[in-house]
């Protein structure tokens, strides 16, 4: 049986986050995922708040009281301390990263107004430098740049309804330009196109005479993925004006590049991440976890673990399961599940991005992170939860996804960090004294 001082279950951004700050506290970590998580698909902005109900312009300002007007939010838990600690911590985790020097920027003090693929503005507030220039809150004019073979991003459509933005003036052109000669060609497709210099000749040459005076210009978020600050600074250089990018559907090239960034962070720290093993359970003596059973391929695993940390995403990656009476499973630990309506109660409510009772459903935990029972007593002393997997928050609904996940990894990384720190201290004094 292998040992380490952690073992996380999950590679999204709340596993990943945990993950690399204990390795480079100095923790033997060992990273367990059934796969990649919603990096891969998500758009990559670090929003930490957005609407509560009404749009949010400064997040970190507006979290205490919205944590006070939700009690049991995973935000309650953090505060706003933690989220303040962990938005800068991530941005510092690109310099010197795999993909330097290409950066975050943006602080949890305000929300940047940045364009969706279909022209909706939405408030973010840690974004790519590639993404900042979209940054609309004072209007401005926007050529929106569309590859026919990119079949999920319409140019026309995204300049369409940008315009209906006060202040903002948008139009779309779309351009043949076909990589590998592929028809269907996706988002990854293209930004490796991106990386190779003809390729961006190519494209440079087809706009630079189509644009306006004042317009600044969207691309489809695929700028590159081997090296997306070069590709990204040379189209500014060559069309002589700000460059921005605009989050596809999945799969998501921006995630990609956190993945790698966080991944690669991790094995410099001497620590790593293996997919395909599903974790179907723990060894606990008591209230201790002592090792957790994973999958792999049709064999059972047991690593030995001091401490877990549990961010396995919620009902969106698998983490927690609905069976046909509604009762809810957490999958990898077989904790218990809060939040899920009584018979009768409302679900979901009828609007898309309205009210859904059901989203909050997930593992409750205690101040430090530690899952509860609906006692509110510890089920386990030794296991932290982090990410989507937490109860009590609606992230499509509170755009708050990326701020929860990154804020709860990085405080369950920082808690086992303290707790280690404190015991090897008196294990030292006992052995002084
Ligand atoms: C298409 C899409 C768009 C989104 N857009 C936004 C947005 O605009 N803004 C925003 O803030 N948020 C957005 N989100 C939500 C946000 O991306 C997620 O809330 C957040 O990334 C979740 O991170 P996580 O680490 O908690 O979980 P995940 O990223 O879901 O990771 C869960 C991990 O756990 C693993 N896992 C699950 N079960 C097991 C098991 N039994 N054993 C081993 N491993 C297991 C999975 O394989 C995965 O690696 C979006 C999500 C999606 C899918």
């Amino acid at each position: 049986m292998s040992r380490h001082d952690v073992v996380v279950v999950g590679a999204g951004m709340a596993g990943l986050t945990a993950a690399v700050r204990l390795a480079e506290g100095g923790a033997t970590v060992l990273v367990l995922a059934k796969g990649v998580g919603a990096t891969h698909l998500s758009p990559a902005t670090i929003d930490v708040l957005g609407y509560a109900p009404d749009r949010v312009d400064r997040p970190l300002e507006a979290l205490a009281a919205f944590a006070e007007r939700h009690p049991g939010h995973p935000y309650g838990v953090v505060g706003a301390a933690g989220v303040a600690a962990a938005v800068p911590w991530f941005a510092e985790r690109f310099a010197d990263g795999p993909l330097a020097p290409y950066a975050y920027t943006g602080t949890a003090d305000e929300n940047l107004l940045l364009p969706t693929a279909v022209g909706v503005l939405r408030p973010s507030a840690v974004v790519p430098e590639t993404m900042a220039g979209g940054d609309l809150r004072d209007g401005g004019e926007v050529c929106v740049v569309g590859f026919r073979a990119l079949k999920d991003f319409h140019p026309r459509l995204a300049a369409d309804n940008l315009s209906r933005h006060p202040g903002v003036t948008a139009r779309g052109i779309e351009l043949d330009c076909v990589p590998e000669g592929r028809v269907d060609v996706n988002a990854l497709g293209f930004a490796r196109a991106f990386d190779d210099a003809a390729f961006r000749k190519d494209v440079v040459a087809r706009v630079a005479g189509r644009l306006h005076a004042e317009e600044r210009v969207a691309f489809p978020a695929v700028l590159g993925i081997a090296d997306p600050h070069a590709v990204w600074s040379e189209l500014q250089d060559r069309l002589g004006r700000p460059v921005f990018e605009i989050p596809t559907l999945p799969p998501s090239v921006p995630g990609m590049r956190v993945f790698a960034t966080l991944r690669e962070r991790l094995r410099r720290a001497g620590s790593r991440v293996v997919l395909n093993n599903v974790v179907t359970g723990a060894e606990h003596r008591g209230g201790t976890v002592t090792g957790v059973r994973a999958r792999v391929g049709l064999r059972d695993v047991v690593h030995g673990a001091d401490w877990v940390v549990l961010a396995t995403g919620g009902f969106a990656s698998g983490g927690v399961e609905l069976d046909s009476r509604w009762a809810g499973r957490e999958v990898a630990l077989g904790l218990p599940v809060a939040g899920i309506p009584a018979p009768g109660e409302e679900r979901f409510g009828p609007a898309y991005f309205g009210e859904h009772p059901m989203a909050r459903a997930g593992v409750a935990v205690d101040a430090d992170q530690r899952p509860v029972g609906a006692d509110g007593a510890r089920v386990f002393d030794n296991v932290l939860v982090a990410g989507a997997t937490l109860a009590g928050a609606e992230p499509w609904r509170e755009k708050s996804g990326e701020g929860i996940s990154l804020a709860t990894g990085h405080r369950a990384a920082g808690l086992i960090l303290d707790a280690a720190g404190s015991a090897q201290r008196s294990a030292v004094a006992a052995t002084e004294g």
